[in-house]
């Protein structure tokens, strides 16, 4: 079994469906998730991170059930979602700390998370508070929370978004070291260059189911220009 195996997930939001029998598979790879807005990529990952329940489906992290063995699963799955939580009035460590207890984890004993964290020119601002953070900076603490467990699947809604250049290349060259240490990364984007560049492998979802998945991911622009066709802009 893969590290992630995502099986015919069904949710709705009342009479909306958001997803309607979406499956995927992913294994020590970096999986990009694509399409268009209200595609249904926040949805799949809100469940895979154990936010909301689906309402039909099932998923596997590392074998683990991660509807019937949550807790489990959700130790082993990292998530920056598209819009971080943070307590405003704690500096950068002390979210840090304040984390780390609920894993009980010492995250400042993890050499590599602090040399990632200072790749991402984050450590100088632990001892200020989240609220004059940057959105930037939110940004980087949020992408530091999302892998401070040593997380087996990795979950990132648009990391990118708020990093300035020399950071996103940073970022880009952690996504490889991930990678090398054989964790599942799961990349939600509309930046298309971008999953040409870092991704192994696709997906393109489109209303609530996947459509294409495969290697070739200068696809997706194709795939784009085949649903505006479908679907011409204002509709
Ligand atoms: P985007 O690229 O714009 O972030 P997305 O692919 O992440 O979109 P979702 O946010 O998963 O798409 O939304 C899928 C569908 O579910 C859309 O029709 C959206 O309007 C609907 N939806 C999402 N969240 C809710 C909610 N909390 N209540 C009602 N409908 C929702």
């Amino acid at each position: 079994m893969k590290k992630l195996e995502v099986k015919s997930l069904i949710k709705n939001y009342g009479k909306i469906p958001a997803l309607k029998g979406l499956s995927f598979s992913a294994d020590g790879e970096i999986f990009g998730l694509v399409g268009p807005n209200g595609a249904g990529k926040t949805t799949t990952l809100n469940i895979i991170s154990g936010i909301i329940l689906p309402d039909a489906g099932e998923f596997f992290v590392s074998e683990i059930n991660g509807i019937k063995e949550k807790i489990k699963a959700k130790k082993l799955i990292g998530y920056l979602p598209e819009e971080p939580f943070f307590f405003d009035y704690l500096t950068g460590e002390e979210t840090l700390n304040f984390v780390s207890s609920a894993y009980k984890i010492e995250w400042e004993k993890d050499d590599l998370l602090k040399k990632w964290m200072e790749d991402l020119q984050l450590m100088p601002y632990l001892k200020n508070m989240v609220g004059n953070y940057s959105h930037g900076m939110r940004q980087k603490l949020a992408i530091a929370l999302s892998i401070f467990h040593n997380p087996e699947v990795i979950l990132w809604d648009e990391p990118f978004i708020g990093l300035d250049w020399p950071s996103q290349e940073k970022l880009k060259e952690i996504m490889k070291e991930l990678k090398n240490k054989g964790k599942t990364l799961i990349l939600s984007t509309h930046h298309l260059e971008l999953v040409e560049e870092v991704c192994d492998r696709a997906a393109f979802i489109l209303d609530g189911k996947i459509v294409w998945e495969g290697e070739d991911t200068e696809k997706l622009k194709e795939l784009f220009y085949d649903y505006l066709k479908e679907e011409p802009l204002g509709n």
